[in-house]
């Protein structure tokens, strides 16, 4: 499916990031990988290249102008071409009402999941457009479509990367680059776990109900509607989200 295409995953260290990043080589892609997490992201390298796939790591911030310019022009020495990216890297933040969340801690969240991604279109959409186009998937949350209690700075920013994926669409499909998001529901990932939502059975039991399928989703459910909407298959989609989320906000 990606034979020949060169594909960039970042937070490829942990969750959806590392789950996405071995489908792409298995499917074909050769892939670049990116995180702050330098040690967990030579887990994923490892995962992929004991199967056989073409990766290469490169350990980035994507809150950082300098660092994401620097992953896409390594990109661009190595392979010479960049097809797929999966802006992914994100965290969930500190938990606090609007009135009570700290400037810091609102920073922090926006120039991670809101900045960054911006960052990574940026640097990425221009050496698209060099080759033969490609296809963007920034990754989202359920959190963009709908409000909850307690993650202010979270919800704003996944908010306003649906806003940011429509308007890279419109300026970029006609030229061949198409930008699409996924929005997962809750996810079995570390980000859950670093929350403590996993552990207290009472906790994960009230996400659970949350969403009409009866379980939390697994990485790979959303690495496989990431690799389509990525994919040729998916070739007159773009500025689409795609929820992906056991019906969490059908409700
Ligand atoms: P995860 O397991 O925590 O993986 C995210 C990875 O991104 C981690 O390795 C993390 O490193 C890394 N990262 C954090 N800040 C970074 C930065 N500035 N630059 C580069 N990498 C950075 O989380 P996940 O659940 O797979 O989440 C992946 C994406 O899906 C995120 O954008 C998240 O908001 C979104 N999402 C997740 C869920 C869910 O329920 N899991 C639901 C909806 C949306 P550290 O661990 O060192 O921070």
């Amino acid at each position: 499916m990606f034979n020949g295409k060169v594909a960039m995953v970042t937070g490829a260290a942990s969750g959806i990031g590392r789950s996405t990043a071995v489908e792409l080589a298995k499917k074909g892609a050769s892939v670049v990988i990116s995180d702050v997490d330098k040690e967990r992201l030579a887990e994923t390298e490892k995962l992929i290249s004991d199967e056989g796939g073409e990766v290469m790591s490169l350990p980035a911030d994507v809150s950082s102008a300098g660092e994401v310019s620097g992953m896409v022009e390594e990109t661009m020495k190595k392979y010479s071409r960049l097809d797929v990216a999966v802006n992914n890297a994100g965290i969930g933040g500190d938990l606090a009402p609007t009135a009570d969340y700290t400037e810091e801690g609102w920073d922090r969240v926006l120039n991670i999941n809101l900045k960054g991604q911006w960052l990574c279109m940026k640097n990425q959409i221009p050496v698209m457009l060099k080759n033969d186009g490609g296809s963007i998937v920034n990754i989202t949350s359920i959190l963009g479509k709908v409000g909850f209690a307690n993650a202010p700075a979270y919800v704003a920013a996944k908010h306003g990367l649906i806003g940011l994926t429509r308007t890279a669409a419109l300026e970029y499909s006609a030229k061949g680059v198409r930008v699409n998001a996924v929005a997962p529901a809750f996810i079995v990932t570390p980000m859950l776990e670093d929350a403590g939502l996993l552990s207290d059975p009472e906790a994960k039991q009230g996400l659970v109900d949350l969403h009409p399928i009866g379980r939390l989703g697994e990485p790979k459910e959303v690495a496989d509607a990431i690799i389509w909407l990525a994919s040729d298959e998916a070739s007159f989609v773009t500025g689409h989200t795609l929820m992906v989320d056991g019906g969490y906000t059908s409700r």
